[in-house]
């Protein structure tokens, strides 16, 4: 049993994809995207295929993974292969006599597609799934919402321990480094990715690598970071300004507090993700600030750092009570530096909830 893992969730997520496979009138899928493995069986290896079948489910792994799978995977019969992986479920597809069989496109090379119809035979349909798991993922349940959580908190804790020890100074790869580090020693399991620290000129690059540039006085300094817990991820930026900002830095800043914490309080269920880009771009646009925000408004996350939806112009998934997102909107001004604020938010019935709220003053004195 995997530890982290509720046996009830597990079969509840694949209870829904049965439910969606069945009204696509496709009887059996074929898993190889890992993260939509793990999601669906528990197992967490590198290597491995799955399928979630009429009546049993399958996960193939090769002989490095067989005790752990058995020890993971729920709800799944472990067979282990001591070949290539696709083409032990591809015969066994065969031998099982699926007329159709859905596969997961977005994660598969056409190598091994082709591996895949040419081990399987003629009779075996193949049916491209898209985002099908993807598309599960966008809602979370109680169990992913508590580690999602958990992971917030812990970046939250970081964030505020670290903030009241920056000066002058510091150079941006030792500022990371002293979060990561910190992330580590209060229990992640890793980083969503990697910290970015980007201050004065570079902050203007909205994914910058931290470098040995020392933070000076009067630079900006943007910081986005992430612990990783159970395998979930927490995404949260905050900008520091490095001593008392002047008139148009406050400007700048208080602009896109305001946008991000409309955009905030707009991520409710009902509205579609382009909606909350839209609030954010607006309130931005008013301030003749829309040609420096060149990113989209946010994100999903959970699994995976970027998932579904994307909050930017043209995404209508419509938000529903259990979305994870992030809410982050940002100005890049060449030359003189950017400002971005960035919470994980979850999308409730109600008001909703930022899972990140650390403190959001503008500058660092010392
Ligand atoms: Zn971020
Ligand atoms: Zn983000």
């Amino acid at each position: 049993m995997n530890p982290d893992i509720d046996s009830t969730f597990l079969s509840i997520r694949r209870d829904r994809l049965q439910a969606q496979l069945e009204t696509r009138n496709v009887p059996a899928l074929l898993l190889t995207n890992l993260t939509n493995i793990f999601y669906l069986t528990g197992f967490r290896g590198s290597a491995g295929v799955a399928l979630v079948g009429p009546t049993r489910n399958v996960l193939w792994v090769d002989p490095r993974y067989t005790l752990q799978a058995r020890e993971q995977a729920q709800g799944f019969e472990v067979r282990e292969a001591r070949g290539n992986l696709l083409k032990e479920a591809a015969r066994w597809v065969q031998k099982k006599r699926f007329g159709r069989v859905g596969y997961e496109d977005s994660s598969l090379t056409f190598r091994e597609f082709s591996l895949l119809k040419q081990e399987a035979g003629q009779k075996v349909r193949w049916a491209p799934a898209g985002g099908i798991v993807e598309d599960l993922r966008i809602v979370k349940d109680a169990e992913e919402i508590e580690w999602i959580r958990k992971a917030c908190k812990l970046t939250v804790a970081v964030f505020e321990e670290v903030r009241s020890e920056i000066r002058p100074g510091m150079r941006e790869r030792d500022l990371a480094a002293e979060i990561e580090y910190r992330m580590k020693r209060k229990g992640a399991d890793g980083f969503a990715f990697e910290t970015i620290v980007a201050s004065g000129k570079r902050s203007a690059w909205p994914h910058a690598h931290p470098t040995s540039k020392s933070l000076e006085k009067r630079d900006l300094v943007i910081i986005d970071l992430g612990a990783i817990l159970a395998g979930y991820a927490a995404d949260m930026t905050r900008t520091l300004y490095l001593g008392t900002p002047g008139p148009r830095v406050r400007r700048l800043y208080a602009a896109v507090r305001d946008a991000q914490e409309k955009a905030v309080e707009a991520s409710r269920a009902g509205r579609a993700a382009c909606e909350v880009d839209r609030v954010a771009r607006k309130l931005l646009e008013s301030k003749k600030l829309e040609s420096y925000f060149t990113h989209s408004t946010g994100h999903g996350v959970g699994l995976e750092i970027h998932e579904k939806p994307r909050l930017g112009r043209s995404d209508k998934t419509r938000l529903e009570n259990g979305c994870v997102i992030t809410v982050e909107p940002g100005v890049y001004l060449e030359g003189v530096g950017g400002v971005r604020v960035e919470d994980t938010v979850l999308v409730t019935a109600g008001a909703p909830e930022v899972l990140t709220p650390a403190a959001k003053e503008l500058w660092v004195t010392g």
